[in-house]
């Protein structure tokens, strides 16, 4: 899939979309901890720990080279392996994870 402007935006809808609809557990006071891939919100945006596990039959909306890294989601401080995402409050992603709601830095 060819990234443009257009193909962002359409990921970050989706996302917010599918970030919306989710039974999200509240966080309040409690440490951030991973995000178990079979968590099940995990399991809708399609997360991996290891990008290389990507199944892009599954997932043609995955660009080569994107990961949690480079994703527009990712929050918390560089140098860390595990760090926050927008899309799963409470929760910390692999750096070298993926899931479909990447969404490239701008
Ligand atoms: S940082 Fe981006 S690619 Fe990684 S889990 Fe969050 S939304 Fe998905």
């Amino acid at each position: 899939m060819k990234l443009t402007r257009r193909n962002a935006f359409k990921n970050l809808s989706i996302a917010a979309v599918i970030s919306a609809t989710l039974p999200w557990r509240p966080t309040r006071g409690a440490a951030a901890q991973q995000l178990d891939v079979k968590d099940p919100a995990a399991v809708a945006l399609g997360y991996v720990l290891n990008v290389a596990a990507v199944d892009v039959k599954k997932y043609p909306e995955y660009v080569p080279g994107s990961n949690c890294e480079n994703c527009l989601q990712l929050q918390g401080s560089a140098g860390n392996r595990y760090r926050p995402c927008g899309l799963f409050p409470g929760k910390l992603v692999a750096i070298g994870g993926w899931c479909k709601g990447w969404t490239p830095e701008m």
